[in-house]
């Protein structure tokens, strides 16, 4: 998406050769245009594949995954995070590690809502080491669900993640692909 390649030349900031920070346009802020445009493309890439909801994770994936299910009109579920598990039977629960945070949450989803009739859609705000998306794939697969694939803002295709899942089989679009954040440059994968 070369809109958004340019927005996050324009907005992003390098903070090391590891992490990109996208407050003005993902994790603190969000355009509803260009959130919109977003949710359009992922839901056009997706469209053929029979999907009953859009699943993320709280706080930043939700604004994309909302635009994503609205242009497929189909629910958007989003996962809770917790710091601490109480005994919680309803709820399927997953402990991942916080790339950003440096802390392990849980994230939970409840079974009522999701059914293994779903056909499930898994959008993110950005992957990297892959542990929240993974997290959320075992949530997706103990709950009988059937996961049809990923679609992810921004692919940091230099940290493990993207590539772990596809290949674990499975489908993952990125609107974005970073190739190096080295020396405070962002260098796209296929520019
Ligand atoms: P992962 O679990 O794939 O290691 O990390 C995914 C989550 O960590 C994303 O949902 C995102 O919120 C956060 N994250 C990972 N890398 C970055 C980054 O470079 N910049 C920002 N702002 N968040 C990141």
């Amino acid at each position: 998406m070369e809109k958004l390649k340019q927005r996050i030349v324009e907005q992003g900031v390098v903070v090391s050769d590891q992490v990109l920070k996208l407050d003005a346009l993902l994790n603190h802020q969000v355009d509803p245009q260009l959130t919109m445009e977003m949710g359009r493309e992922f839901a056009a890439r997706f469209r053929d594949a029979g999907v009953t909801r859009v699943v993320t994770v709280e706080s930043s994936g939700i604004a994309i995954a909302f635009a994503t299910a609205y242009e497929l009109g189909v629910p958007l579920l989003f996962a809770r995070r917790k710091k601490t598990l109480l005994a919680e039977p309803d709820m399927l629960c997953e402990r991942v590690p916080s790339f950003t945070k440096g802390i392990v949450t849980d994230i939970l989803i409840s079974r009522e809502l999701i059914s293994p009739d779903d056909r499930v859609l898994f959008i993110d705000d950005i992957i990297a080491n892959g542990d929240a998306a993974r997290g959320l794939v075992k949530i997706i697969e103990r709950s009988g669900a059937e996961l049809v694939g990923a679609g992810i803002v921004v692919e940091k295709c230099f940290q493990p993640g993207a590539k772990a899942l596809r290949e674990q089989g499975i489908r993952l679009e990125s609107l974005v692909r970073i190739a190096s954040l080295e020396g405070g440059q962002v260098i796209f994968a296929d520019a």
